[in-house]
């Protein structure tokens, strides 16, 4: 099935709101096996709308749009697609009712006659009702063309996609998708892709995809068949064959993230665990502490941006600090061993490094030392990042995390690749 996506509002066009409803979308869609092959942006004008769908159903077997089912005057979707497709506007009497009945219990927010535009919707559409608004959605299918509306916030959209519209496509197909997304940390995409090429060309069903995210690639595996477990069963070699391939660069199959992984092995190993950040300024304790659970692991942690901060509240010889300088591997080391010591945790995590744009005259931008101490050692990977302050310091932060979990798992903490200089 082919889909375009037509996000609606001018607020897309006019660069206020980031389109973040399609990429949420399209990630959601391949997953059910859909292909996306277009996103179209059109404001809140219904001759451009209506333009804008004319291609779209010349083109797509699906279009999902989003936005523009409020109730004021620039909501138009509803509108302009019944019209597009020929269907009238009727009212829906239990979506009116919801709707009266919302605004008696939301009292801050007053009922207006055009609150009810909202409970009018194409005649003979299945109706999603909203539980995390008030305008519900709805699809519908004409010519061989299945339209799905969906509002725009995406707190709203993208519950209802996955409550409303997912089951709405799966009934459409009489087959069954499943996929695996295999997680991967230290290799990059080309890299990754290189090494599968050939397969992944070759392959229809099951098919191999690679994305890329600040250092992490995720490959995703997908099959189509008459049911879930023969889907996973073909999954199976694929699956296989990349982790044959990949090694110990696989963090994981179905992971959320390194930090999740990192967490569950620590809690299941009864660990606590503790940070010393420098140029991340407080990103590893702001990634885990974002886990639910995590306050069973982590400790506590030091910003320690300057070095005196770090020689006093990690108790740092500043001699050390004036001899090899705050970004080095000595300076990574004895921060990892001083939050561990402060905090009295089982392991301290570090990172000290330059994330830019500014160099310091000795390194390159993009240089960072990060460490991991436990009660018998010390570990410091070297790595040089690039260019980009966000990425460098996120990718700083994945790091100690990669650390982490290696650590954990038994695998080596600092492969050859990071090996610092002596
Ligand atoms: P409402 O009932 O809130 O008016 P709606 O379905 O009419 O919902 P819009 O009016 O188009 O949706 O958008 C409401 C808000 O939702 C926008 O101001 C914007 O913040 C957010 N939004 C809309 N479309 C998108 C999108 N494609 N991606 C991310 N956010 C979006
Ligand atoms: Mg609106």
């Amino acid at each position: 099935m082919n889909c375009e996506i037509l996000s609606v509002g001018t607020e897309l066009l006019l660069g206020n709101t980031v389109n973040t409803d399609a990429a949420d979308l399209s990630d959601r869609l391949a997953a059910l096996g859909v292909n996306v092959f277009w996103h179209t942006v059109v404001g809140d004008n219904p001759g451009r709308l209506a333009q804008a769908v004319s291609i779209a159903r010349s083109r797509a077997d699906l279009i999902v749009t989003t936005g523009g089912l409020g109730p004021t005057y620039d909501d138009l979707t509803k509108n302009v697609l019944a019209e597009c497709f020929g269907r009238k506007l009727e009212l829906h009497p239990e979506e009116a009712a919801f709707l009266k009945a919302w605004f008696a219990e939301n009292t801050s927010t007053k009922y207006t006659d055009n609150n009810l535009q909202q409970a009018y919707l194409p005649e003979r559409c299945t109706v999603f009702h909203n539980d995390w608004g008030t305008a519900p959605g709805c699809a519908f299918a004409e010519g061989g063309v299945h339209v799905i509306m969906l509002p725009g916030p995406p707190r709203e959209c993208l519950p209802m996609f996955d409550a409303c519209a997912a089951p709405y496509i799966k009934g459409l197909s009489a087959d069954v998708i499943f996929s695996h997304q295999i997680k991967v940390f230290g290799i990059g995409e080309s890299a990754v892709e290189s090494m599968l090429r050939a397969e992944m060309e070759r392959m229809q069903n099951p098919t191999l995809a690679t994305y890329a995210k600040f250092g992490e690639v995720m490959l995703r595996v997908t099959a189509k068949a008459a049911d879930e477990a023969a889907a996973e069963e073909m999954c199976r070699p694929v699956t296989d064959r990349v982790l044959a391939a990949l090694g110990d660069k696989v963090y994981g199959v179905d992971l959320p993230s390194l930090e999740s992984l990192a967490l569950e092995l620590m809690r299941q190993k009864g660990l606590t665990l503790s940070a010393a950040e420098s140029l991340t300024g407080g990103l590893i304790g702001q990634r885990f502490t974002a886990l639910p659970g995590a306050s069973a692991v982590f400790k506590g942690g030091a910003v320690t941006y300057c070095d005196e901060v770090k020689a006093a509240l990690l108790g740092i010889d500043p001699a050390l600090i004036a001899e090899k300088g705050a970004v080095s591997r000595q300076v990574a080391a004895a921060m990892a061993l001083g939050v561990r010591k402060a905090v009295g945790a089982d392991v301290g995590l570090s990172a000290t490094g330059l994330a830019g744009p500014d160099g310091d005259g000795v390194h390159p931008v993009g240089t960072v030392f990060v460490g991991l101490a436990d009660a018998d050692t010390v570990l410091v990977r070297e790595l040089h990042l690039g260019t980009g302050r966000e990425r460098v310091r996120q990718l700083a932060a994945s790091h100690t995390f990669d650390m982490l979990r290696r650590y954990l798992q038994g695998l080596d903490v600092v492969p050859e690749e990071y090996a610092p200089a002596e």
